[in-house]
C-alpha cells in the first residue's frame, strides 16, 4: 500500500474548521469511550478525569525540567508526588524516585542504574558482557533497554500458575548477570511474580532486583488495604532495589506520567545522566527526557490528592468487583479456559475446543479490539472501569463468536497487528 506524501500547507486554517476535522477523523478510532479498547486507555470515573484534564491544561506550557530553576511549582508537585509513592511502596527512609514520560522510560533508567552498580561491585567495564534474567513475561521495554545497552536477555519459564518460576531464574544466573527483574502483576497474564522468593535469590547472589510494577504499582497498595489476598511486591521485601510505577495506568492520570523508586538515594545517581562537555556546561537529568511536560506533572499531583486513599480504595474495591464478574461469566462459558487467575484486572482466556484467534476476529468484526496472548493462545482484556457497564454486550458477543468460529473451522484466522502498530 502506498500513500500519498502530504505537501506542507501552503496556507493555515482556523481553529473551528480543524477542531471538526479532528472530531471527523476520530470517528474512525475504536470506540474506546464504549469500553472497546482493552488496553491503552483506563477510566476510574468522570470527575477524575476533569481534575486530571483541568490540571494538566494548567501547566499546559511549563516545562518540568526547570523544576529546579524556573518552575518551583512544578518541583514542588513533583517531589510530592514521588513522598506519596515512596509512602505507598514502603521505601526506607533516604529512598528516592523521579517521574518520567512512562513504563518504558522508568525501566530504562532503572537498567542503566543496575548496570553501572554491576560495574563498579564487580570492577568490570565495556568488555563484559553483561546479562538480566527475568521471566518470560517480563515486558519489552526490558528488551528495549537491553538492545541500546548492549546486555543479554535471560527469560525463564513460569511455574503452573504462570508466575515466575525462581528455580528456572536462578538457573540463567552467572558471574555476569546485573539485574533480576519480577513483575507485579506481568502483563501477559495479571499475576503478581513471588517477589519475596526472588528477593531472596538478589540478596543471596547479591544481583540487583527491580520490580516492574507498572501497571501495580499505584494501586495494588490498596488492593491490600481492602484486605485483598495480595502478594507483597514493594520494598517491604528484602532485595527489592528498584520499582518502576505508571501514575498513566491505574493511577488515573493523564499521559505521560510514571515514577521509578529507589530504595537507596545513592542509586539514583547511578540512574542520573550527567554530561558537561557543551558550551553551557552540566547538564543531568534522572531521566532520558530532557523537556517534560508540566500538565502531567500537575495532572497526577491534581489526581493524586483529589482521591486519596480513600478514594483509590474505592476505586479498588470497584475494579475488583468487576474483575470477580468479568471472571465469572467468561470462567462459565464450556469452551473457555483462563490461562490464570488474575492479582488486578488483566483477564487472559483461551479454548482448547475452538481457535481464539478465529474467536477473537469475529469480536474484532463487531468493534471489540483484540488484545492477544501468543504463547499460549488467548485474548486479553486490561480492564477499567470503561468495561464495567458493557460485560453483558461483551459476553453476548463472545458467546456468539464462539459458535461462528465453531461453524467455520476451515477459515484460517489472521493475527492481528502487532502491539504499537
Ligand atoms: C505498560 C507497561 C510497561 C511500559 O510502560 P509504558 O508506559 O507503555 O512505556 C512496562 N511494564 C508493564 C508490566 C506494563 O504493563
Amino acid at each position: 500500500m502506498t500513500r500519498t506524501r502530504k505537501r506542507f500547507p501552503p496556507r493555515g486554517t482556523d481553529w473551528p474548521t480543524l477542531q471538526r476535522a479532528l472530531t471527523d477523523m476520530k470517528s474512525g478510532d475504536i470506540d474506546w469511550r464504549g469500553g472497546r479498547a482493552p488496553l491503552f486507555v483506563f477510566r476510574n470515573d468522570d470527575e477524575t478525569w476533569r481534575v486530571g484534564r483541568d490540571a494538566f491544561m494548567e501547566y499546559f506550557t511549563e516545562n518540568a525540567l526547570g523544576r529546579g530553576r524556573a518552575f518551583f511549582s512544578v518541583g514542588r508537585m513533583e517531589t510530592e508526588i514521588l513522598d506519596f509513592g515512596l509512602d505507598l511502596l514502603h521505601a526506607p527512609e533516604g529512598g528516592q524516585g523521579a517521574m518520567t514520560s512512562g513504563g518504558s522510560e522508568s525501566i530504562f533508567v532503572a537498567m542503566k542504574a543496575a548496570r553501572d552498580a554491576h560495574r563498579a561491585a564487580r570492577g568490570v567495564g565495556r568488555e563484559t558482557a553483561l546479562n538480566l534474567v527475568m521471566p518470560v513475561t517480563g515486558h519489552p521495554a526490558f528488551d528495549k533497554a537491553a538492545q541500546a545497552m548492549d546486555i543479554e536477555v535471560r527469560r525463564a519459564g513460569l511455574g503452573e500458575d504462570r508466575r515466575a518460576d525462581v528455580t528456572a531464574m536462578r538457573a540463567l544466573i552467572d558471574a555476569d548477570t546485573m539485574a533480576l527483574v519480577g513483575s507485579a502483576p506481568c502483563f501477559p497474564h495479571g499475576v503478581v511474580d513471588p517477589i519475596d522468593e526472588i528477593g531472596a535469590l538478589a540478596q543471596e547472589t547479591g544481583i540487583w532486583l527491580h520490580v516492574d510494577a507498572c501497571v501495580g504499582g499505584w494501586i495494588l497498595p490498596f488492593f491490600e488495604m481492602n484486605g485483598r489476598d495480595v502478594r507483597r511486591f514493594d520494598f517491604r521485601v528484602p532485595g527489592v532495589r528498584s520499582i518502576s510505577a505508571d501514575l498513566h495506568k491505574f493511577g488515573f492520570c493523564p499521559k505521560p506520567a510514571s515514577t521509578v523508586f529507589w530504595r537507596d538515594g545513592a542509586d539514583m545517581e547511578r540512574a542520573t545522566f550527567f554530561a558537561d562537555a557543551w558550551p553551557n556546561g552540566p547538564f543531568g537529568t534522572p531521566t532520558i527526557a530532557g523537556t517534560r511536560p508540566g500538565g502531567a506533572v500537575a495532572g497526577a499531583w491534581a489526581v493524586l490528592n483529589h482521591l486519596g486513599v480513600e478514594g483509590y480504595r474505592e476505586a479498588a474495591g470497584r475494579l475488583a468487583a468487576m474483575t470477580d464478574a468479568w471472571i465469572a461469566r467468561i470462567g462459565a462459558m464450556p469452551e473457555l479456559t483462563l490461562w490464570a487467575r488474575p492479582d488486578l484486572s488483566i483477564v487472559n482466556f483461551g479454548s482448547e475446543a475452538v481457535d481464539i484467534f478465529k474467536v477473537s476476529e469475529h469480536m474484532q468484526a463487531r468493534g471489540w479490539l483484540p488484545g492477544l496472548t501468543r504463547r499460549p493462545k488467548g485474548i486479553h482484556l486490561m480492564l477499567s472501569m470503561f468495561h464495567e457497564p458493557v460485560l453483558d454486550d461483551y459476553a453476548a458477543d463472545l458467546e456468539q463468536c464462539i459458535a461462528l468460529a465453531r461453524a467455520d473451522p476451515a477459515a484460517p484466522a489472521t493475527l492481528a497487528a502487532d502491539y504499537g502498530r
